[in-house]
């Protein structure tokens, strides 16, 4: 069941996007993915590697493959089309590292997100590469940070560029993409759910159905979601 979407409509002339369909959650676009990987399982940590290490490595991978995805619809979204750093009818807001709070269109948003993680994920006190050079305290809440800002780029393509993503034929790669980052930061809790509410009728659909590939294409499906034999201790 859905459920009531709190209209924070803004009155800007613009009409709130969630007024209109969500065309992202139709099922004939939904089921589109380049993979049917488990990725339930592919994002649990492997024995034998550090967590840190490997918070490292996703992070610094999503960032790529968000960035990426981002680049092929970013000369449809600027200053014009995106006057706001808007997701549905929620609207983000950037801060400058004063903690002022600053409004800027969404691609000036993506822009911030997108220098100040690429920063980090190559600052060798944050992101060790160097072997014995040691993770900083606030490794756990940077990394959090990231993510929450990955989401928003993630939610504003859905959002206001599911169209053109359509067009270019990228939507399994975005859906792919959202489930697997999706997986990623529930397993290690780096986002707060209420922070992620706002695509939750996006992220039922993708990530419950994720591995049980219900819609024909071959194989005679794998028995449901028992086998787990989760590595949590470490
Ligand atoms: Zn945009």
């Amino acid at each position: 069941m859905l459920s009531s979407v709190k209209s924070k409509g803004k009155p800007n002339g613009k009409k709130p996007a969630a007024e209109e369909k969500k065309l992202y959650l139709e099922p004939e676009y939904t089921k589109s993915r380049i993979t049917d990987f488990e990725f339930k399982e592919l994002v649990m940590l492997p024995r034998e590697i550090d967590l840190n290490e490997w918070l490292a490595s996703n992070t610094t991978t999503f960032f790529h493959h968000i960035n990426l995805q981002y680049s092929t619809i970013s000369e449809f979204c600027t200053g014009e089309s995106c006057q706001t750093m808007a997701v549905c009818n929620t609207q983000y807001y950037w801060y400058d590292e004063r903690g002022k709070k600053i409004k800027c269109t969404a691609p000036q948003y993506v822009d911030f997100v997108m220098s100040s993680v690429q920063k980090l994920v190559t600052d060798e006190d944050v992101f060790p590469t160097k072997y014995g050079k040691e993770f900083p305290n606030s490794f756990e809440s940077l990394v959090k940070k990231i993510c929450k800002y990955l989401f928003h780029v993630l939610a504003h393509i859905y959002s206001s560029h599911f169209k053109e993503t359509l067009a270019l034929e990228l939507h399994g790669h975005l859906n792919t993409l959202y489930t697997h980052f999706i997986l990623f930061i529930r397993e290690f809790n780096l986002v707060d759910p209420k922070e992620t509410t706002i695509m939750d009728d996006l992220t039922e659909v993708l990530c419950s159905s994720s591995g049980s590939s219900s819609n024909g294409s071959g194989n005679g499906s794998s028995n449901s979601a028992g086998a787990q034999n989760h590595v949590k201790e470490r």
